[in-house]
């Protein structure tokens, strides 16, 4: 009989799939509807959801989406978070857009770091990557959150070779000066069918652009315990580098995490199309008992996972939530 997995403790909780910003690299065939507003799940449900989701170990939630600022009630969302016991880590994936206007608000509900989401350092680049011209603010949010202390402060990038592969290097100068993670995201095909081919740029590749720009890196310690970024520093940094090699070098068999999309379909995995329906559950009127074994059958389904199923046709980040 297949063992259980005792170490399947990160939830990533999307909040909405609405987003303020189009990455080109996010929800590829624009092709899915938003979810029915009536069918996201409440702040209500979403805290029973995470609160079963804790008694079956879970203890790090991230927040995404979708842009997790949009949806309206969010800080009220983060402080009920912040009082459920047995979380140690909460913290927010966003694209940054919104977040100077709302960091200490989330901060003082108890949000205890932030993820921001930059792909570019030069404005026209950032305009072809995400749509929008305002990257202006993803800086002053970047900012705004180390002065509030919503630290570590980690900058995703996802490099794409004919994107913004020349935004490397000034991205990679980030930390330079400031006490910010530079992290490095492999481009993950959402999908077969929609896997650009032409945009994948290994990892390897983009830490000799590094080196080449900000001389050696070594090795420093991972800003938190048990993620798939590997740490370096340059010489001199405030801050540091991570690589997250999801697909030079998939790492399954340390996946820890679970994912509930904002209608309460919880997911094994990001590239699996199994899923399992608490919210629809919830909603019939089902006791905790029988949320728990459904919890329970996703934990034991994950377990069974220990390489990339590369067989769905496409599925977008922006609405699993990324
Ligand atoms: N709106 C928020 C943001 O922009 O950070 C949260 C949602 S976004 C889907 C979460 C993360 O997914 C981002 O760091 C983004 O770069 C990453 N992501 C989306 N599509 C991806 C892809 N095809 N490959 C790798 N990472 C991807």
């Amino acid at each position: 009989m297949l063992m259980r997995r005792t170490d399947i403790d990160y939830l990533r909780l999307s909040v909405t799939d609405r987003c303020n910003l189009h990455c080109i690299y996010c929800n590829p065939l624009d092709q899915q509807g938003l979810t029915d507003r009536a069918a996201m799940l409440s702040t209500d449900e979403i805290c029973r959801v995470v609160r079963l989701c804790v008694e079956s170990g879970v203890a790090r939630v991230r927040l995404t989406g979708g842009e997790p600022l949009v949806r309206s009630d969010i800080v009220a969302l983060v402080r009920k978070l912040a009082g459920i016991k047995g979380i140690t880590d909460l913290s927010l994936t966003t694209n940054g857009i919104l977040l100077a206007s709302m960091a200490q608000a989330l901060k003082d509900a108890g949000l205890q770091r932030v993820n921001v989401s930059l792909d570019a350092t030069e404005g026209q680049c950032f305009r072809r990557m995400t749509g929008s011209g305002e990257f202006a603010r993803v800086l002053d949010g970047i900012q705004k959150a180390l002065a509030v202390g919503l630290a570590p402060v980690r900058i995703n990038c996802v490099v794409l070779r004919t994107a913004n592969l020349s935004q490397v290097a000034n991205l990679a100068e980030m930390s330079l000066h400031r006490p910010v993670s530079v992290r490095f995201i492999e481009y993950c095909p959402p999908g077969a069918k929609v896997d650009r081919k032409d945009w994948y740029v290994p990892n390897e590749e983009v830490r000799r652009l590094v080196e080449s720009h900000l001389g050696p890196l070594s090795p420093a310690p991972a800003t938190q315990a048990g993620g798939p970024a590997l740490y370096f520093r340059a010489r001199g940094a405030l801050g540091t580098i991570g690589f997250i090699s999801g697909r030079s070098s998939t790492f399954c068999r340390r996946c820890s995490r679970l994912r509930l999309t904002c209608d309460g379909r919880l997911r094994p995995c990001l590239h699996c199309a199994k899923q399992y329906g608490l919210g629809t559950l919830l909603r019939s009127g089902a006791s905790d008992n029988a949320l728990l074994i459904l919890i329970g059958r996703a934990l034991h389904e994950k377990s069974r996972y220990t390489k990339l199923d590369t067989t769905l046709e496409c599925f977008s980040m922006q609405h699993v939530g990324g």
